[in-house]
């Protein structure tokens, strides 16, 4: 193949029962960088096609349920090696649809490698308990039941290794699933499922359907043959999908947006600080929920950091992130283009300074993409729009805090709470944040995002409710304990009545 020739668009059908399901209606996923090159041609799925999905994951559910747990956790650790034999292809097509430069994508298939490892030995170490019974002749233990069909509902700025997350428990734990992907990255996750069955998952147990979020994400969320939802996403779309699971008693697990923060106190290292507010601040152009959008900056180096911050940030490289050198990639859509152009006049209309970017970039090719120039707001005050809402763009608000207790404060003044971080060589004071800090997850001396998939995921206040994903939690989300006793006295003995003394 000639060297960066576009490839053919790929022709998407859902994947139902192990086979291919049209539908009337497409719609395309286009290359962020060059917006006329179509990515793939999608079947657009709704009720109709949601209810095969339901109904096939519903028929593969008993043989699934059944099939031995170190038999399934097999089936995933070929599926962890298929997508490490296959992570350079996937990561260029992860480039060309969502945009990310070519090094993160790796990042995200080798995240989906390690969480298919990780599950897959939970195959062979998915434990109960054995607890003495307070009667004699009785035994008491727990075991993890599967919670039936769950509906994986994921985001486009993870596109496997999110997906990765959620259904990589969900099967280890003996459901099947209703995959509904993003609509921006839809080739991605059919890539995903590819694997699995290529890996030996038999058809029916990962089903996916394409669609639109209202029009078929809502279906899946309102079915009643699904009997959980897994969701990432916004906290606007969070909250309409935990109402309809509360209506309807269906549990739900949400992973919804972050405000996520480093603080640079005075004795930090600065440089150290730097290099993780350019990493935290604009890998993935700003698009991860654990993205570093505030900066809280101790006064006695506010000047310094604030200079030479804006300065790194002014030497970054917007481009394709498939070519060489380009250090920033796209944003993903219009729609997100505008929003955070739209926080830009927010943060000017309130008095913030832009001291770098603030603008969307149309020079030579870049106009054939959205892409929006790396951006710092300086004399940001807490309380404005641009520190207290997600933007999820290349976007970073410096704060200037006037002592330390005041930036731990300024840190979790906001309605969110997945990951913050602080930077300090002071013991006692990062031991304090490491306390203090309200959120899932916090870092000492490093940014906000680097999160490694053998410790849970998530967040407090409106980033959750309260799940968390990977690590030891990683079942938790995906099975149900069912405590069982076997009574084999042959006489009926009565808990906390017999056992009275
Ligand atoms: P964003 O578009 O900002 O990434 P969303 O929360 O809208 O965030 O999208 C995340 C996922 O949720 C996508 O797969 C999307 O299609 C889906 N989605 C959007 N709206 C709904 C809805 N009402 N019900 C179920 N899923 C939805």
């Amino acid at each position: 193949m000639v060297k960066n020739a576009v490839p053919r668009p790929l022709d998407l059908a859902h994947h139902i029962a192990g086979r291919s399901v049209g539908s009337p209606r497409t719609f395309t996923s286009r290359n962020p960088a060059h917006r006329d090159q179509v990515v793939a041609v999608v079947a657009r799925g709704g009720a109709e096609e949601v209810n095969l999905a339901v109904q096939a994951a519903r028929s593969a559910l008993p043989g699934w349920r059944r099939t031995p747990w170190p038999v399934r956790g097999e089936i995933l650790l070929r599926a962890a090696e298929l997508l490490a034999a296959r992570k350079e292809e996937l990561a260029r097509l992860m480039t060309r649809e969502m945009g990310k430069v070519l090094t993160e994508s790796r990042g995200d298939v080798q995240e989906a490698i390690d969480m298919g490892r990780f599950i897959a030995g939970a195959g062979r170490r998915a434990f109960g308990e054995t607890v003495p019974s307070e009667l004699p002749d009785k035994w008491a233990m727990t075991v993890r039941q599967p919670l039936g069909v769950v509906g994986c509902i994921t985001p486009w700025n993870f596109p496997i290794a999110i997906p990765s997350w959620k259904i990589f428990p969900a099967v280890m734990a003996g459901n099947t699933v209703v995959f509904k992907p993003a609509e921006d990255t839809p080739a991605c996750a059919m890539a995903f499922v590819e694997v699995l069955e290529a890996a030996g998952l038999p058809p029916g147990v990962v089903n996916v359907v394409f669609g639109m979020g209202e029009e078929c994400g809502a279906e899946v969320v309102a079915h009643p043959g699904v009997d959980a939802v897994s969701f990432t996403g916004s906290v606007a779309t969070g909250r309409v999908v935990a109402e309809t699971c509360g209506r309807l008693l269906k549990k739900v697990s949400l992973e919804l947006g972050g405000k996520n923060g480093i603080v640079v106190l005075a004795d930090a290292d600065l440089e150290l600080a730097l290099d993780g507010a350019l990493w935290g601040g604009f890998g993935t152009s700003g698009q991860r929920c654990t993205a570093t959008s505030r900066v809280i900056v101790e006064r006695p180096v506010l000047d310094a950091f604030t200079h030479a911050f804006a300065e790194r940030v002014a030497g970054l490289r917007l481009g394709d992130g498939l070519e060489e050198g380009v250090t920033v990639g796209p944003i993903v859509n219009q729609r997100q283009l505008e929003r955070v152009d739209s926080y830009t006049r927010s943060g000017r209309a309130e008095g913030a300074r832009i001291l770098v970017g603030g603008e969307v970039a149309t020079e030579g090719r870049l106009a054939e993409g959205w892409f929006y120039r790396p951006t710092v707001y300086a004399d940001v005050s807490p309380q404005m729009r641009i520190a207290q809402e997600e933007i999820f763009g290349p976007a970073v608000a410096v704060i200037p805090a006037p002592d330390a207790d005041s930036a731990i404060g300024i840190a979790n003044g906001t309605a969110y709470g997945l990951s913050l971080s602080i930077y300090t060589r002071d013991l006692a004071r990062a031991f304090h944040a490491m306390s203090d800090l309200e959120a899932g997850i916090v870092y000492v001396n490093a940014p906000t995002i680097g999160a490694e998939i053998q410790l849970p995921f998530g967040g407090v206040k409106q980033t959750g409710n309260g799940h968390r994903e990977a690590g030891s939690a990683a079942l938790d989300e995906f099975s149900e304990w069912k405590s069982i006793y076997v009574d084999y006295s042959g006489r009926l003995q009565r808990a906390q009545i017999d056992t009275s003394r």
